[in-house]
């Protein structure tokens, strides 16, 4: 049988519940419509009835970040910008210089200075974005964007951009459709914010729409190096492992308590060895190779299971960015079981302990 091919992408798939008027244009990399995976080993370890990762990895980029910078893109373009900016733990930077390589846009990226992981900043490099290193933060980089996009005809596209959460809420409409309902929880790393904060709209209009007969409990886990939310007060030099969510003063914060408050749900600090224990049982149970920002979620989940927290249920655990990003963590903190040998048969049998 042949036919139209299925319609592909964020916009295209999710346009009535977008804001796109019959001008913006309907670009797409392919993103969204990532695979809800069940849980092979971990599900048992919490006690729960089911367990699924959502791969964001599998976006064109390599996170989540992708679904809400097509929607920002294009909205900037139906505007006449001409230049994209953000500032960046890296992912999104990845992102905005995919979309605008793809778009003939130019993209301006400004970066914390040593302390972006390796695979990002090759992609923002591949893709042909300016890339500026701030010597500081996160925090002043993203002080220095929204500054600077007041003042010059560029289009900022951090997720304070509404245009980003929108996009990023369409991961809620697909884990209810092919869940059939939302799950009872939904446990995410906690970094700016935006994305506890578009997943919460997602599902609250899901349930407005009858697309879901409820809410999930919305699990937010923050870095303990880096938890403004659950301690209450800005952190001035946020430190973690997990550079993606190395942030000190996020800027979707009020976005997350509402997402906690409203859902029933709570916001709590990992540390970086629950963290890297979570990123290599992920790995090594689950084949699932994601960036350490990506295993907070787990990591929150078997925290919770520990002390008791963790009511049984469905729960979904968003993977929000790839292992490859990130190689030096992956070198540093997994030693390789290699052996050398010689170029002869009974070298390897001996080496592999056949
Ligand atoms: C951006 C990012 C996060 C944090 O998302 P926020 O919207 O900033 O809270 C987590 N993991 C990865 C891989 C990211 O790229």
């Amino acid at each position: 049988m042949s036919g139209a091919p299925r319609p592909r992408g964020v916009l295209a798939r999710w346009e009535a519940v977008l804001p796109l008027t019959p001008r913006t244009p309907r670009i797409t990399l392919g993103e969204g419509d990532t695979p809800l995976v069940r849980s092979a080993a971990i599900e048992r370890e919490l006690g729960l009835d089911e367990l699924w990762f959502k791969l964001e990895s599998c976006n064109p980029t390599g996170s989540f970040k992708d679904r809400g910078m097509v929607v920002a893109a294009a909205r900037a373009i139906e505007r006449g910008a001409e230049s994209l900016l953000c500032a960046s733990t890296g992912n999104t930077s990845a992102s905005a210089a995919a979309y605008a390589a793809r778009c003939g846009l130019r993209a301006g990226i400004l970066v914390p200075r040593g302390r972006v992981a390796a695979g990002k900043l090759a992609q923002a490099a591949a893709f042909g974005a300016r890339i500026v290193e701030i010597e500081g933060g996160f925090d002043d980089a993203l002080r220095l964007a929204r500054e600077l996009a007041a003042n010059r005809p560029v289009a900022l596209v951090n997720s304070v951009n509404p245009d980003r959460i929108e996009g990023q809420k369409t991961a809620a409409f697909e884990i209810c459709e092919e869940l059939g309902d939302a799950p009872d929880a939904l446990a995410i790393p906690v970094g700016n914010a935006g994305n506890v904060t578009a997943y919460w709209k997602g599902f609250r209009e899901c349930a407005e729409l009858d697309r879901a007969s409820r809410h999930p409990r919305m699990l937010g886990f923050q870095a303990a190096g880096a938890a403004p939310i659950v301690r209450g007060a800005p952190v001035a030099e946020p430190r973690t492992v997990a550079t993606a969510i190395r942030i000190g003063n996020p800027a979707s914060w009020r976005g997350a308590t509402d997402a906690r408050d409203e859902s029933g749900g709570a916001i709590e600090a990992v540390s970086d060895e629950e963290i890297l224990d979570a990123w290599r049982l992920l790995a090594r149970a689950e084949g699932l190779f994601v960036e350490p920002a990506s295993a907070a979620g787990v990591a929150g989940l078997r925290k919770l299971a520990r002390e008791g927290g963790l009511r049984g249920g469905r729960v979904v655990a968003v993977l929000t960015g790839s292992g490859l990003k990130d190689p030096e963590t992956a070198r540093e903190h997994c030693a390789p079981d290699m052996a050398a040998a010689p170029a002869t048969l009974e070298g390897v049998e001996r080496a592999l302990g056949l």
